[in-house]
C-alpha cells in the first residue's frame, strides 16, 4: 500500500495506519470467518434446494412408474374381464344346446317309451311271448290282466292264453299274489255246490286265505245267495287274509297262471 506521510502528523498518521492496519488486520481477520460462513449457508442451501429438487424429481418418477403400473393392470384387468364374459357366453351358448339335446332326446325316450308299449302289447295279444307280457314265480308265470272281465269271461281269456285262473297253493304264492297290490279274479268258485269251494282245476280247496268275516255269500252288502267266485282283494291289511267272495257277474281284474 502507498503510504503518504504528512510532515506534522507522521506519528498521527503512523498511528492511524497502524490503527487501521491493526482494524484491516482485525476486520480481515473478523471478515475472514463471516464469508466463510456465507460461503458454507449458500452451499448448504444449494444443496438443501438440489436435495429438494432431486426428491421431487424421485416423487415424480415414482408418482409416474406406479401411476404406468396402475394402468397395466387396469388394462390386464379388462381383458380378463373380457376373456371371461367371452368364455360365460360360450358356456351359456353350449348350456343351451345341451338343454336342446336333453328336451330332444327325453321326447324322443318317450316316443320310443309309448311305441315300445304299443308293441309290446301288441305281441301279449298275439303271440303270449315270454318274459315280456308275464312274470316269473318259483317257475311258474303269470300274467296280469289290464281289463276288467266277469269271472267267467276272465277264465275264458287265460284258456286262450294257454293258461288257468291263478290256483293259489301256499303262502308264498299268496303273498306274492298280495305284492301285486292289485283286485283280481282267483280261479275259485262255488257255484257247482253253495260252500264247497273248488280250483278251476277241480281240486279241492285245502289252505284258504279269506278276508275277516268271509266268505259271507253277499251278507251284510248284496242279496245272500249271490256270492260264487273268489277274488283277491288288497283292501284286506292282512296278506294272508285277503279273498273275498263275490258276484260272479261283478267286473275284476283277473290273474292267469302257466307252468311252462
Ligand atoms: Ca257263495
Ligand atoms: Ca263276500
Amino acid at each position: 500500500m502507498a503510504r503518504f506521510v504528512r510532515r506534522d502528523e507522521p506519528e498521527i498518521m503512523e498511528v492511524n495506519e497502524d490503527h487501521v492496519m491493526r482494524a484491516n488486520s482485525v476486520e480481515g481477520r473478523q471478515q475472514a470467518p463471516q464469508k466463510h460462513e456465507g460461503k458454507l449457508y449458500r452451499l448448504v442451501l444449494v444443496s438443501f434446494g438440489l436435495l429438494c429438487v432431486t426428491q421431487a424429481a424421485l416423487n415424480i418418477s415414482l408418482r409416474l412408474i406406479l401411476y404406468n403400473s396402475d394402468v397395466q393392470k387396469l388394462e390386464l384387468l379388462k381383458m380378463e374381464r373380457d376373456q371371461i364374459k367371452t368364455s360365460n357366453n360360450r358356456l351359456t351358448e353350449a348350456k343351451d344346446q345341451l338343454q336342446t339335446s336333453y328336451n330332444r332326446l327325453t321326447e324322443e325316450r318317450d316316443q320310443l317309451q309309448t311305441s315300445n308299449n304299443i308293441l309290446r302289447e301288441s305281441l301279449c295279444t298275439q303271440t303270449q311271448t315270454y318274459p315280456h307280457c308275464w312274470i316269473e314265480f318259483n317257475s311258474n308265470w303269470y300274467y296280469v290282466s289290464n281289463e276288467m272281465k266277469t269271472w267267467e269271461e276272465s277264465r275264458q281269456d287265460c284258456l286262450r292264453r294257454g293258461a288257468h285262473l291263478v290256483i293259489i297253493n301256499s303262502k308264498e304264492e299268496q303273498k306274492f299274489l298280495v305284492g301285486l297290490n292289485k283286485r283280481v279274479w282267483i280261479g275259485l268258485t262255488d257255484r257247482e255246490e253253495e260252500g264247497t269251494w273248488t280250483w278251476v282245476d277241480g281240486s279241492p280247496l285245502t289252505t284258504a286265505y279269506w278276508g275277516r268275516t268271509q266268505p259271507d255269500d253277499g251278507d251284510g252288502f248284496t242279496k245272500v245267495g249271490t256270492e260264487d267266485c273268489a277274488e283277491l282283494n288288497n283292501h284286506y291289511s292282512d296278506p294272508l287274509n285277503k279273498w273275498n267272495d263275490l258276484s260272479c257277474n261283478g267286473k275284476n281284474s283277473w290273474i292267469c297262471e302257466k307252468v311252462v
